[in-house]
């Protein structure tokens, strides 16, 4: 899809970045051909801070794939970032409830893609 393949380019290069309105300046996640504030088809792509807050949170417990067993439990996160736009990632560098909740600040970090498994991948982390 061409609307997202600068982001995950961006990744690979080790850069987080956000698609901005060019008209009104709305931040687009997912990145999408048209604003939905105003209308407009045209876009930049700006470096994102990484910072947000988590605006929600679920434990999972079972895992997607027998693959993921060793993973449960992790927590999804839904992060307002700084920017606007909220993110759904996996929230990695906790190990327990304590302290995983609504408001808690995090920031985006972005796997190592010599990793064997293919696409480049980020989370979130406290
Ligand atoms: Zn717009």
């Amino acid at each position: 899809v061409p609307e997202t393949s600068e982001f995950w380019d961006g990744l690979e290069r080790g850069a987080f970045l956000l698609q901005t309105c060019a008209d009104c300046g709305h931040v687009r996640f997912p990145p999408t051909a048209m604003c939905r504030v105003c209308l407009s088809v045209d876009a930049r792509w700006q470096a994102a801070s990484g910072g947000g807050e988590v605006w929600s949170v679920t434990r999972v417990e079972r895992p997607p794939s027998p693959d993921w067993q060793g993973e449960v439990p992790y927590w999804l996160v839904v992060v307002q970032l700084d920017e606007g736009a909220k993110v759904l990632g996996r929230l990695r560098g906790v190990s327990s409830d304590h302290g995983v909740e609504i408001g808690l600040r995090v920031n985006f970090a972005i796997g190592d893609p010599g990793d064997g498994e293919g696409r480049t991948r980020y989370w979130f982390t406290p």
